[in-house]
């Protein structure tokens, strides 16, 4: 699915970005998380931009 609405895809965007990513069990936490959600790791790093593929 492909979208060409420019604010669409921003939406997109910063909802697929706007994460943190568990680098123990790679689950997806809340953008302002501290610790993972699944292994209580505090390992976690931002989502990448380039990730997200739009
Ligand atoms: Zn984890």
């Amino acid at each position: 699915m492909s979208l060409r609405d420019p604010v669409k895809i921003a939406i997109a965007r910063s909802h697929r970005i706007d994460k943190t990513v568990c680098r123990s069990c790679g689950v997806t936490n809340p953008p302002r998380a501290t610790k993972c959600r699944k292994c209580r790791s505090k390992n976690l790093r931002p989502k990448r931009a380039k990730s997200a593929n739009l």
